[in-house]
């Protein structure tokens, strides 16, 4: 997007076309504005429009530039924090309501791709949680053991079963979670662009939010060439944040991320390598990941940006540790390489803020966005429609707060996951 091939790679690539979204040159009004188009906005533009809400969405670049466009298409159940710590950080009624919206996201997702006909190459095989050696079994084990206390379809796999789905015998075992799946990001966020705007949402892309305030007891927020007052502003800017709530960017630390997809493999390849298509990450610190596409592209990702140097020495460290996993694989080119960056919290909990009076937003989703995403953009809307009441959220509302040495670590990062993937950590 915007001339950058780096920015949403293969999905660009293979996503159907958004729909019509017009630069927002006039004054109107409306009932919502929604700020983002990623998924907690178009989520929330589909709910509110379907209840008959007028809204409008304004998106600074286009439909799914920020997280939405660029991810793994991991539509994962939960986040990285331990179930049992989720009741320990947020005290057991928010921890446990937290959890529960947390691992039913992923059958939201399915349900709307179904009811709207969205095309974004929906997988319904769960995914592969993949343990490094012992200590990552051990994890695996203790995370199987927490959801399974709670009823959720997980189920830890030895090292045979897991080599039998994978096709390789590079790890001690995996964690199957059944809610959990894969899709194809931006596909996913233009289809429910294209819901919502079906549903009467109007939609403007090229409208960055440059200015916030209150006229006459309505909200305002203006772009460039337009403003639109409304009686509800939601905030869905998350990692990509510019404009006036720059305060939920601060408040988070950014670690890139990108991802590599060689060419479609051949059949005898697709045989061996994810034939029921789970998606799959590792349980090492600097983790990678990997999922086919419909078309039989193997996508991998890991910790890291492509710029700079950082270009090479990620493509190169991909390239050893593919032949190292998947020997069968041969000598690997890439088709398409991309990247983003994870907007990730102090305590990997995503956060609810309201920066004004009927001033409300989700964000931090640390990595997990699809499903929570798509979840917290319907609560939103039906916090607004009155339908869920302020005790009832998941999450208190909470002030946004900026973390120290936020740029310190940024940089730590970025240039460490360069030394680990230089250093070529081995498997
Ligand atoms: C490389 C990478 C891999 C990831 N992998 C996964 C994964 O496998 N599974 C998963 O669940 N999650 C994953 N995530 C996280 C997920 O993509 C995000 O959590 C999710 O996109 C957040 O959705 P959102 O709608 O809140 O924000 P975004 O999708 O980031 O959308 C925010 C939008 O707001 C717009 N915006 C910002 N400021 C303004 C303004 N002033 N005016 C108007 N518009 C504005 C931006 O342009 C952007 O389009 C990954 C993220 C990255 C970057």
């Amino acid at each position: 997007m915007l001339n950058d091939p780096r920015s949403h790679g293969l999905w660009e690539k293979t996503a159907p076309p958004p729909p019509p979204a017009p630069r927002l040159e006039e004054g109107v009004s409306a009932d919502v504005v929604i700020v983002g188009g990623g998924y907690t906005g178009l989520s929330a533009a589909l709910h509110l429009a379907e209840a008959g809400v007028d809204v409008r969405l304004l998106e600074a670049a286009e439909i799914g530039f920020g997280g939405a466009g660029r991810n793994v298409g991991l539509i994962n159940a939960g986040m990285w924090v331990m179930p049992d710590d989720f009741p320990k950080e947020l005290g057991p009624v928010y921890g446990e309501k937290l959890l529960d919206l947390l691992g039913n996201g992923p059958y939201l997702v399915r349900e709307l791709i179904e009811k709207h006909g969205i095309a974004c190459e929906l997988e319904k095989n769960g995914t592969l949680h993949c343990a490094v050696g012992p200590d990552g079994m051990k994890e695996l084990e203790e995370r199987a053991r927490q959801w399974q206390k709670r009823g959720a379809p997980v189920t830890l796999l030895d090292r045979a079963e897991t080599e039998r789905r994978i096709g390789t015998r590079a790890y001690a075992g995996s964690l199957l979670d059944m809610r959990a799946g894969t899709l194809q990001p931006l596909a996913y966020a233009r289809g429910l662009a294209h819901a919502a705007a079906r549903a009467g949402a109007k939609l403007h892309a090229g409208s960055a939010v440059i200015g916030a305030g209150e006229a006459n007891g309505r909200k305002v927020v203006k772009t460039a060439e337009g403003e639109v007052s409304a009686d509800w502003i939601i905030v869905a800017t998350d990692a990509y944040s510019t404009g006036p709530w720059e305060t939920v960017r601060r408040e988070q630390v950014h670690l890139p991320y990108f991802n590599l997809a060689t060419a479609p493999l051949g059949d005898n390849l697709r045989r061996s390598i994810l034939p029921s298509r789970e998606g799959c990450w590792d349980t090492r610190e600097i983790l990678s990941s990997f999922r086919m596409d419909q078309a039989g592209r193997l996508i991998f990702g890991s910790v890291g940006a492509l710029r700079g140097t950082g270009t090479a020495i990620h493509k190169a460290w991909a390239r050893r540790s593919l032949r190292r996993i998947f020997p069968q694989l041969g000598g690997v080119e890439f088709e398409a390489e991309w990247y983003g960056k994870i907007g990730m919290t102090d305590n990997a909990l995503p956060r609810l803020h309201r920066f004004g009076r009927q001033v409300i937003g989700f964000s931090g989703y640390n990595g997990r966005g699809i499903a929570p995403g798509t979840s917290f953009g319907k609560l939103l809307a039906r916090h607004i429609l009155g339908h869920v009441a302020e005790a009832d959220l998941p999450l208190p509302f909470t002030e946004p707060k900026e973390p120290g040495l936020r740029a310190l670590k940024e940089a730590y990062y970025e240039a460490g996951a360069q030394i680990a993937h230089f250093a070529g950590e081995r498997f």
